[in-house]
């Protein structure tokens, strides 16, 4: 445990202003107010806290933000209250203790879309003052360090997922590398240990057998740089075993395809040698296209700035080579932090305003109707990959990997979004379900007349156009709803020889517990309370059957009180298809809930449905008209379907029992398996596996290759 004295030293070393008493104060006030709590570990409860300023004062965080850390579980889990902190120690500290505690409070409520609230409260939170977030980051940080001491193992899997999904992003948004790295790594060993295990295990090897490589690498780089004029510090750095496995994942790739499992960080004094080092790097050795990336000219979102390239380096290996200044690797490594640290002096409550994706979130937050619409959009935008695309005018658009010209027209202008009709790629004319690429420059084409599109929803990936389509696609639905509902009452109260008036339908409202007679309207014509209950709630008498109507009341009454549910989706969980047509998955390709998928019409067999990459959909290249736009209504998704897999083992004994083992272990359910090939070295299986969706069957795709038994593994295509 760090002593009181440690603490004040650590912090006195960067801050000579700090303020030495009210630290102390503080380490004595929680220190006192936790007592003689524990932790699962079985240490005293205060080493927490504790352990939560000695990680900030890592990112050199003013004396507010340690006293917030050691005091940031008192109010909730002691005596104290929110009034004495004010009083002990200013205004300012309360507020981000109570920041801390409000986010505390809501992470004990578990279920998902309690965590949807959450997160959305915790946006909200951190964009008051970013330190709310700064502090509640090492606290999940700590917490991971210690998540092992935790005995349920649902209690453990479910903290790291949370880490994994919301944590980790939220650290890297904020440029905080090493904190997202470590959490991620965290999280996963918990989540996955036989990947991790397995991919630690290859690294390994390949670090036995280059052995000092990495070192000869350095000293060579280094003595290329000096040698025409940049001194140059250089570090190689092992990647860690989650990104590999992200990587392996996201791209589809083997391990060995993993290269530059080592990346070799250069610094140097100013940007100008930045760029003179590339040079000389370029100049010596083979570049693999591809690979280079200018982060300089066009900084990352979260502010990280960096030059990466790929060589084929010393000894013909593939490294990957960042450059960078040594302030941009403070940057790099701190994020947020180091521009904390110049800001420090004042007590700058924009500092969290200042970054456009927190600007987005709540954009977002301000459409979204319910928090899990909220998670899932943003859940998306978490992830770092962006592609740049250009407006005609130059300016810079950043999108995430595979967002298409509507993205693009909604991250320029929401009202550009909703009337756009056709893009222009590079002065073609592309459809508006084109992958942009990097640097592309993008046309919008529109027109007054245009509305948003339901079918944008399949293949939109910002959050922003989401949120934007969903709302006017449910504004519609709404308005549909409301005039088959008011058309549905208006048949029944005739039938029963009522009038349908607005005062009779008011006092319906107090019984269904709703606001407005649209709302009403609209329950009706969706289907969750029918004409008959509306008719009996307003005249009792109308049904025979007296005690029938009390129960009317209270299952009016009930309903009122009840959640609001998803309305029932019917079994097939396809969007876009034609009602009343027969659907077929097709064999050749297996499509997989969460696969971009389409319809082919085929005479007399209704509808087929292929995966987007299947081969077979070459055969109607000629005949456009038999495709229809299909996707998948997640909502809907229960029941299991079949993927089938192309595999290579090595001919060894063990290899299909653990072939067999890692499916289980994922969840999968092996249904068919066939030989389709043998040598003395390999077998070439066809395995048909149960799964649920293409996230499942691409964790136990990745799984299988992390593992030294299974040579190779794709999707059965064609
Ligand atoms: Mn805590």
């Amino acid at each position: 445990m760090i002593r009181q004295f440690e603490l004040v030293e650590r912090v006195k070393a960067y801050d000579k202003f700090a303020d030495e008493d009210a630290i102390n104060k503080a380490y004595v006030f929680a220190l006192k107010a936790h007592g003689n709590q524990k932790r699962a570990s079985g240490d005293p409860y205060f080493s927490h806290p504790l352990e939560v300023a000695g990680i900030l004062t890592q990112y050199k965080l003013d004396s507010k933000s340690i006293i917030t850390a050691l005091l940031h579980d008192t109010i909730e889990d002691t005596e104290a209250t929110t009034e004495e902190v004010r009083e002990l120690f200013g205004d300012e500290v309360a507020q981000l203790v109570d920041g801390v505690t409000k986010l505390a409070r809501i992470e004990l409520q578990s279920d998902h879309s309690d965590q949807a609230e959450n997160f959305r409260k915790l946006v909200l939170a951190m964009s008051e003052d970013i330190r709310v977030l700064l502090v509640k980051l090492a606290d999940r940080l700590h917490n991971m360090r210690t998540l092992h001491y935790i005995k349920k193992p649902e209690k453990r899997r479910s903290i790291a997922l949370e880490t994994m999904e919301i944590y980790a992003p939220l650290a890297e948004r904020i440029g905080m590398q090493e904190m997202k790295n470590e959490l991620e790594d965290l999280a996963f060993s918990e989540i996955n240990p036989e990947a991790r295990s397995s991919i630690l295990a290859r690294i390994k090897f390949l670090r036995d057998e280059g052995k000092d490589n990495v070192a000869a690498i350095v000293d060579e780089l280094k003595d290329l740089l000096a040698k025409n004029g940049v001194a140059a510090e250089i570090f190689g750095r092992e990647k860690t075993p989650y990104s590999i496995w992200r990587k392996m994942q996201k791209k589809n790739i083997s391990f060995e395809q993993v290269a530059d499992v080592i990346a070799f960080r250069t610094l140097v004094d100013n940007v100008g040698d930045v760029y003179k080092a590339l040079g000389i790097i370029h100049q010596a050795y083979h570049v693999v296209p591809g690979r280079f990336r200018d982060y300089i000219s066009t900084p990352k979102g979260n502010g990280y700035q960096s030059l990466h390239t790929g060589v084929i380096g010393p000894d013909r290996q593939r490294i990957e080579v960042q450059i960078r200044t040594r302030d941009m690797n403070q940057i790099a490594e701190l994020g947020v932090a180091a521009h904390w640290q110049y800001k420090q002096s004042v007590s700058d409550k924009s500092a969290g305003r200042d970054f456009q994706w927190m600007r987005e979130l709540l954009d977002i937050l301000e459409q979204a109707a319910n928090p899990d619409d909220f998670l899932e959009n943003t859940k998306l935008e978490m992830f770092p990959d962006q592609v740049f695309c250009f407006t005609p005018a130059g300016d810079v658009i950043a999108l995430p990997a595979g967002a298409t010209p509507v993205d693009f027209a909604y991250a320029v202008h929401s009202a550009i979004g909703d009337t756009c009709v056709g893009a222009k790629v590079n002065g073609r004319s592309v459809p508006l379900r084109t992958e942009l690429a990097n640097g592309d420059q993008v046309e919008i084409i529109t027109s007054k007349a245009q509305t948003p599109s339901p079918v944008w929803e399949n293949f939109v990936v910002t959050g922003r156009a989401r949120a934007r389509i969903r709302r006017f696609v449910r504004q519609r639905e709404r308005d549909e709803y409301k005039n088959l509902g008011k058309a549905i009452l208006e048949r029944v109260f005739r039938d029963e020889q009522y009038e349908l008036t607005d005062k009779a339908l008011k006092e319906a409202l107090t019984l269904f517990t709703m606001s407005s007679i649209d709302d009403l309207f609209a329950e009706v014509g969706s289907g969750e309370i029918t004409g008959r209950q509306v008719v009996e709630a307003v005249y009792p008498g109308t049904k025979k059957d007296k005690r029938k109507n009390g129960k009317v009341i209270e299952f009016a009454r009930s309903l009122g009180r009840r959640k609001k549910t998803e309305p029932v989706k019917p079994g097939i969980p396809i969007k876009g298809m034609i009602p009343g047509m027969a659907l077929h998955f097709a064999g050749c390709c297996t499509p997989l809930p969460g696969d971009r998928i389409v319809g082919i019409i085929s005479k007399g067999r209704g509808v087929n449905v292929h995966a987007i990459d299947c081969e077979t959909l070459e055969e109607f290249a000629d005949t456009p008209e038999r495709w229809i736009d299909l996707a998948w209504d997640e909502s809907a998704v229960d029941d299991v379907h079949t993927a089938r897999l192309d595999v290579t083992v090595t001919n060894e004994p063990g290899s299909l029992g653990e072939l067999s083992t890692l499916i289980a272990r994922n969840d999968g359910n092996i249904s068919n398996l066939k030989v389709t090939g043998r040598t003395s070295e390999f077998f070439d299986l066809k395995i048909d596996i149960q799964v649920r969706d293409v996230r499942q069957l691409t964790n136990i795709i990745a799984a299988l290759r992390a593992s030294s038994a299974i040579n190779s593994v794709e999707r059965a295509r064609g």
